[in-house]
């Protein structure tokens, strides 16, 4: 095999490539990137970039020297428009077509914007990329009112940046409660407390919003046709649109995101997909998370080579809001939960146990505690039953069920 083409340049591209490399492969490395800033995480876009403690060289996956030593063939900014299966060929907008061997779509998501409209006006923003962040860094100077639209991971954590800065916040979410995707109504309520706790009005059941822009660029909110408010800024952080269009065009399998198997491969046996694209083989559905995109792309480049390698891992992502770190380590499951557990030893460390029948461990959500997250872990992968009265006593060390 002498050439792979990877699509995208971010978190899972960046350990795609690591992985190659590090595995010896010689051969031509191509990657198609639309950013111009390549193989960055984006976790620190919404939190400590943002907030202008962290500057934007801190993002870099990797060092200068390493990145050179890849040895890619870079085509960017530029932007995979068409994929042809059977001549193995990805074609870009700039006019090139590149052959390859084997392929990696780690083209990721963008920022969803449920109305159209709402993009073009001045002062609304969203956040999924560096631009965006310094768009929004920008705006927050010169804010004093800010709504976000959408009570999500990454809304939260903006509000949570904008009223550190002492701006005035308010949320409007579509759901009855927060991150209602990913964690119990018990979570919920705690991530409620923690805003409205910290000074910021968050309005739930907003399901008919509407926005104006007035003539000096000012956003007026409307909830059906009632004019809530005047905001300086609006985010919009109402989830992720999966950039699947490659792989639907291809005629790939493809449902909410592109259908791998645990290998990463899709049905077409030369092409492989990570990341926020792909379908989580265990689940059936994307996961947008870090370490999902960077264990993803691992287990797949290896398996491009002929190492196949299985991804299975345990979902995970954390999310810093305030003072807490909050950690979630696999899935949300209603149906199968029978016993939820929550564990408080003290003010700001409080740790939510989801159970099955068998008192096996679903799900855990952890503020301040990750040494207790590494244990669930372990607890997980070796199917430990657990006691529920042990979980919930402050007073019974954890650590002893190592
Ligand atoms: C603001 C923010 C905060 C986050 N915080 C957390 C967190 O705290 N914890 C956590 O676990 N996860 C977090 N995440 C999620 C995590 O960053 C993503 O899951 C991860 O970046 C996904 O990596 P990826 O490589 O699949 O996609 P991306 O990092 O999005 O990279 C995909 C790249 O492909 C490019 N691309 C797309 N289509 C094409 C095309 N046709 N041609 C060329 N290039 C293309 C895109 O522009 C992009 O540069 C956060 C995400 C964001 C946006």
């Amino acid at each position: 095999m002498n050439r792979i083409v990877i699509v995208g340049a971010g978190q899972a591209a960046g350990w795609a490539v690591h992985t190659l490399r590090g595995q010896g492969f010689g051969g031509e490395i191509h990657v198609v990137s639309n950013e111009d800033q390549v193989f960055y995480e984006r976790p620190p876009l919404s939190k400590q970039v943002l907030s202008q403690e962290a500057e934007i060289e801190s993002l870099n996956l990797f060092s200068a020297d390493q990145v050179n030593d890849f040895s890619v063939t870079w085509h960017k900014p530029d932007h995979a428009v068409k994929l042809d299966k059977a001549d193995k060929t990805v074609h870009l907008e700039s006019g090139k077509v590149l052959a390859y061997d084997k392929l990696l779509i780690a083209t990721g998501s963008r920022a969803r914007v449920p109305v159209s409209a709402w993009s073009s006006m001045h002062n609304v923003c969203t956040m999924r990329d560096i631009k965006d962040c310094q768009k929004l860094a920008e705006k927050l100077k010169s804010s004093e009112h800010i709504a976000i639209i959408g009570g999500g991971w990454i809304g939260l954590e903006i509000a949570a940046t904008a009223r550190k800065q002492g701006k005035n916040v308010e949320i409007f979410e579509y759901g009855s409660r927060l991150c209602a995707r990913s964690v119990s109504p018990e979570v919920s309520d705690f991530l409620k407390q923690l805003h409205e706790d910290a000074g910021t009005e968050i309005h739930l059941n907003a399901t008919k919003l509407h926005l104006i822009e007035t003539a000096d660029q000012k956003i007026e909110v409307f909830d059906a046709n009632i004019k809530l408010k005047q905001f300086d800024c609006v985010v919009v952080g109402a989830g992720a649109e999966i950039a699947k269009e490659l792989a639907s065009q291809a005629e790939l399998e493809v449902k909410d995101g592109i259908v791998v198997n645990e290998f990463g491969q899709t049905s077409d046996a030369h092409i492989y997909a990570a990341g926020d694209v792909a379908i989580h083989p265990g689940l059936g559905y994307c996961i947008q998370s870090w370490a999902n995109a960077q264990n993803q792309a691992i287990a797949a480049a290896k398996s491009m080579l002929g190492e196949m390698t299985a991804y299975q891992d345990i979902p995970w992502l954390w999310s810093d809001q305030y003072q807490c770190n909050i950690q979630i380590l696999g899935t949300y499951q209603p149906e199968k939960t029978h016993q939820v557990i929550i564990r408080k030893t003290s003010d700001t460390q409080i740790t939510f146990f989801y159970l099955d029948e068998q008192q096996l461990l679903l799900n855990v959500i952890a503020v301040n505690d990750s040494k207790l997250v590494k244990l669930a872990k372990r607890w997980m992968a070796s199917q430990r039953e657990l006691d529920s009265t042990q979980l919930k006593d402050p007073d019974f060390n954890l650590m002893k069920l190592k």
